[in-house]
């Protein structure tokens, strides 16, 4: 670690962040390593010393609006303020977005954020640098991640992937898939219990292929569900091909392991799955959530699709949509399929390509279909009795969010709860999304789990 340099002020960093949950990971990675250095953290760009730029590259959308912001936050810039894009639009546009963008001195991939303080340095003598390589050792264990969250720890287990789905660009950005050391991981629940913290989520492309040194990810899951103080353990996001049996059995067997997954399905047609290369068909898919469900009772599923894949035929979709109905999914991510330079998708035939009048027709399709389908279930809920969570004051006021833990979101009156509680809520009327509920119990009257 550098020391803390003993000037008067403390320079400030100042980071935007785009993107999924291991992002919001990288950021607080990023935070603690320049926090190490010496920096101060800023809660705007203004003024800031140093603003980082932590991207996506899922979809064309992501990269055209961080382009965009990129633009305005120049105008925040005062003299000597340093300007770097971080993340996957970073590894995978490298110097290229040097060229771009005038105004940027850093371009770093995801694994090397370790380098940020030395960069940061060298851009100040008015080095330009574009780091792009990959380094299948780093896991930042050293780094202590500053977090912007109090209630809940997202907890990185797993860096990169080794599926080829054919409209990723993950495994390109984030490069080959390697599972951090499982003391390691224990050590820094340990650390996050000892702060307060009492749910964790780890992290990984395909969290439940996790596998180091003799360990599976059932190990692992024990591992973290024994330390003392962790009363939720959750994970995002597996790939159903990675549910072994032992997987399923810790998960059932870990009172800590709360009752929801998100298990992307991408398609229900066995066809279109075959051309993603998802390496599953639509009979395994069902098979996993069968032996997942038999496993653990009350089991609330989320899921991913894709529309308007290459050569997704209306029989594709409506397979796509029967499976929706038949699993039940309490809420799916949903998004129209976007072709990315370097995904193999790219090469496919022109003529596979689906009109995108039709692609949005049938993405609003299958919205309504989820939309109409946990509407009819959580009318159902209404009476019932659930522990949550309280994570955050909410929009409306006077109210709290919580969670449950099979993930649904309750808003309740905040009544003298802080976020950090746990308490027994009845649900006493939904929008069809989220929920409003009363307390019928304080945390000091309910047995908990881990
Ligand atoms: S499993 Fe497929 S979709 Fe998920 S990160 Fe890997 S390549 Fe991308």
């Amino acid at each position: 670690m550098r020391p803390t340099p003993m000037t008067d002020a403390r320079r400030t960093v100042y980071i935007e962040t785009y993107g999924c949950q291991m992002n919001v990971s990288d950021s607080e990675l990023m935070l603690g390593t320049l926090t190490a250095a010496g920096y101060e953290q800023a809660e705007g760009p203004e003024g800031a010393d140093v603003i980082l730029v932590n991207t996506c590259a899922i979809r064309e959308h992501a990269e055209t609006r961080v382009i965009g912001r990129l633009g305005e936050l120049k105008r925040h810039m005062k003299a000597g303020t340093i300007m770097g894009v971080t993340g996957c639009m970073a590894q995978r546009l490298g110097p290229r977005l040097l060229d771009q963008a005038r105004h940027v001195s850093l371009v770093i991939g995801p694994d090397g954020y370790r380098a940020l303080p030395d960069l940061i340095d060298g851009a100040r003598n008015g080095q330009r640098s574009a780091v792009t390589d990959f380094d299948l050792e780093e896991h930042y264990q050293d780094v202590l991640p500053i977090r912007g969250d109090r209630v809940k720890a997202w907890i990185p287990v797993q860096r990169g992937c080794d599926y080829r789905c054919t409209y990723c660009i993950v495994p390109t950005t984030r490069g080959p898939e390697r599972s951090r050391d499982l003391g390691d991981v224990v050590r820094e629940v340990r650390a996050t219990a000892e702060q307060g913290i009492t749910e964790v989520i780890l992290l990984g492309q395909t969290v439940n292929s996790y596998r180091t040194g003799g360990h599976d990810f059932a190990d692992l899951l024990r591992a973290v569900g024994a330390v003392d103080g962790i009363k939720r353990l959750r994970f995002t996001s597996p790939h159903p091909n990675d549910f072994s049996d032992r997987v399923i059995a810790a998960m059932a067997g870990v009172p800590a392991v709360c009752e929801h997954v998100h298990l992307p399905m991408q398609s229900g047609s066995s066809r279109t799955l075959k051309r993603m290369l998802r390496r599953y068909t639509r009979e395994e898919y069902f098979d996993c959530v069968a032996r997942l469900r038999a496993a653990i009772p009350g089991l609330a599923l989320t899921t991913d699709v894709i529309v308007g894949f290459p050569g997704e035929t209306d029989d594709e979709f409506a397979e796509t949509i029967s499976a929706v109905e038949a699993i039940g999914f309490e809420d799916a991510f949903t998004f129209k399929f976007s072709a990315r330079e370097g995904t193999p998708a790219t090469r496919m035939p022109t003529e596979l390509t689906v009109p995108d009048e039709v692609a949005s027709a049938r993405l609003d399709q299958l919205i309504t279909t989820v939309r109409g389908g946990s509407r009819v279930r959580n009318l159902g809920r209404l009476g019932e009795r659930h522990e949550v969570l309280v994570e955050r004051t909410a929009k409306r006021g006077g109210h709290l969010m919580a969670r449950t833990r099979d993930f649904k979101t309750v808003l309740i009156p905040a009544d003298g709860y802080a976020p950090g509680d746990y308490l027994t809520v009845e649900l006493t009327g939904t929008t069809g999304s989220t929920f409003t509920g009363a307390p019928v119990s304080s945390r000091a009257a309910l047995p908990m789990a881990g």
